[in-house]
């Protein structure tokens, strides 16, 4: 997949070497409803930064660049609109393309592969105002490294906060990351500084197709609250070991480079979480597995058969000093947990969000909309200045992407109960309405939400009398995947009947004979 290019630029302060530009971030756009707007995050500051573009026909960049040459084989920055970017950029902080000059190369930073979309690498460049005396705009300010620092490691509720593109291109990498010996082929991310993104290949749901591995070692830290009634102590934390095992090589390569005293933390028990725990214990079976007890009785013993300690929420880790809080996050599973990092206040949130689209809760394994609703607030009250989910890019408006959630979720579940109303009585029926404009091989997982939507609605007493819960609960298994199997091959059929084509029918009839073995055998619509 091509990469993205962003262009970032460090605008030095012309009446102090040591400042630079930062320019507040625009919020996302509200959602007109008083609840969800009264929930607000703090302000975000940044670098000011643009798209580039690729230039068309045989144009060359007016402006130069010094030292691009030396990204050659990475990127030709010649072929890029340059001009464009940057004066998008000063424009973004008032200021006009003769009011800068010199413009220096300071680093380029590829970006992990956290889809579901390509990455975006950033270039970062230097420069200076010509004309030292200039009013600055409300959304800008001057700062320097070590306040942007103390403003990311000491945090306090509700203050400003600082984005990822000051951490990547100001702040050098931490001595902590450097010697973990992330392999070359795996670029990963550093946010807030200490918490390493490791997105490796998994055998997770599409759209994504990584899981992020989330490395913690802080170095020479001292005890931070001096207290010592942790549930568990290490020098180094990992979160999520979930890779495939083409990629098992490349996690014992990190393994084996953290401190022997390691932790390691499970959100839940999905495959796309926990297939890289039989190489953490082969390499290191001193390491000490925390997770909730509904989530360890379901990892396999040729995952993880050494000792673990089972967590049921607030219990407090000790990593090199720092402090980590676990959450209690049931929804998803039944024994998701997430985890806070006490300093930073970034919220490790599991699969209870991901950086597109939304979650899908496993009805196989005690998933409930109750609970999800409940997580999600708990999640808001604690204003976490960062969400990392497990698959895709860290989330920098917490509380927006939570209120957006329940308010999707609240969405769905009026059409579920208006399909209802209407008549629907089969899960297959409400699906069918509630989904009809979505691809029909998308309808499995999306069943497993309706489920849960259907079981919510009665816990509230919103559904009709005339509609039975026993008759639905009886048409959510054979009857759902004999009724979808002939939904999903009739829109094959459809879809081709221009010009059918016998291979792509056979194939669809053996995909479904194939889901429906599946079926029989498991029994179970299992999310990841
Ligand atoms: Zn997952
Ligand atoms: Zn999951």
């Amino acid at each position: 997949m091509a990469a993205h290019q962003k262009l970032a630029v460090i605008l030095e302060n012309p009446q102090n070497d040591a400042e630079f530009l930062l320019v507040k971030q625009t919020r996302p756009l509200k959602f007109d409803d008083e609840e969800y707007d009264s929930y607000v995050d703090s302000d975000l500051w940044d670098l000011p930064s643009s798209q580039l573009n690729l230039l068309e026909g045989q144009s060359k960049p007016s402006i130069a660049v010094a030292g691009a040459e030396s990204l050659s084989g990475k990127i030709d920055l010649e072929k890029f609109d340059f001009d464009s970017a940057l004066n998008q950029v000063l424009e973004q902080v008032g200021f006009k393309p003769a009011d800068g000059g010199d413009w220096r190369l300071s680093k380029y930073v590829e970006e992990g592969q956290f889809g579901p979309g390509p990455p975006i690498n950033s270039v970062f460049i230097r420069g200076k105002l010509v004309a030292p005396e200039q009013n600055l705009q409300e959304s800008c300010r001057w700062m320097s490294v070590p306040s942007c620092l103390s403003w990311l490691v000491e945090v306090k509720p509700s203050s400003d906060r600082v984005g990822p593109l000051i951490v990547a291109g100001l702040l050098n990498e931490s001595e902590q990351s450097r010697e973990m010996n992330i392999p070359s082929t795996l670029p990963y991310q550093e946010y807030p500084p200490g918490v390493v993104l490791v997105p490796m290949g998994s055998r997770t749901a599409k759209p994504f197709y990584t899981t992020n591995l989330v490395v913690f070692a802080p170095k020479n830290a001292s005890n931070e609250s001096g207290k010592n009634d942790f549930i568990a102590c290490g020098d180094a934390l990992i979160v999520d070991p979930g890779c495939r095992s083409e990629f098992h090589e490349e996690l014992a390569q990190i393994v084996t480079s953290l401190p022997r005293k390691l932790v390691v933390f499970v959100t839940h028990h999905h495959q796309d979480h926990v297939d890289g725990l039989s190489v953490i214990q082969r390499c290191n079976p001193d390491a000490t597995l925390l997770a909730h007890e509904n989530t360890v009785r379901r990892i396999g013993k040729d995952d993880w058969s050494l000792g673990f300690t089972a967590i049921s929420g607030t219990e407090e880790i000790c990593i090199g000093g720092q402090r980590l809080i676990a959450v209690f996050s049931p929804g998803h599973t039944d024994g998701h947990m997430a985890l806070l990092h006490a300093s930073t206040h970034t919220l490790i949130v599991g699969d209870h969000c991901v950086g597109q689209g939304s979650a899908v809760l496993d009805v196989t394994a005690g998933g409930n909309m109750t609970d999800y609703f409940q997580s999600t607030y708990k999640f808001m009250e604690l204003s976490p200045h960062a969400l990392v989910p497990m698959h895709g890019r860290v989330n920098l408006w917490p509380k927006h992407l939570l209120c957006g959630y329940l308010k999707n979720r609240r969405a769905r579940e009026s059409s579920v109960l208006k399909a209802i109303e209407n008549g629907a009585e089969t899960l297959f029926d409400i699906v069918a309405t509630v989904y009809s404009e979505v691809d029909r091989r998308f309808w499995i997982p999306a069943a497993s939400n309706v489920r849960l939507h259907v079981d919510h609605l009665a816990q509230q007493d919103k559904l009709p009398k005339e509609f039975s819960i026993q008759r639905f609960q009886k048409t959510c298994r054979l009857h759902f995947f004999s009724r979808w199997i002939g939904a999903y091959l009739s829109s094959v059929v459809r879809l081709n009947c221009s010009k059918p084509r016998k291979s792509q029918v056979l194939v669809a009839g053996a995909v479904a004979s194939f889901a429906i073995v599946l079926y029989m055998f498991k029994n179970r619509l299992s999310p990841r």
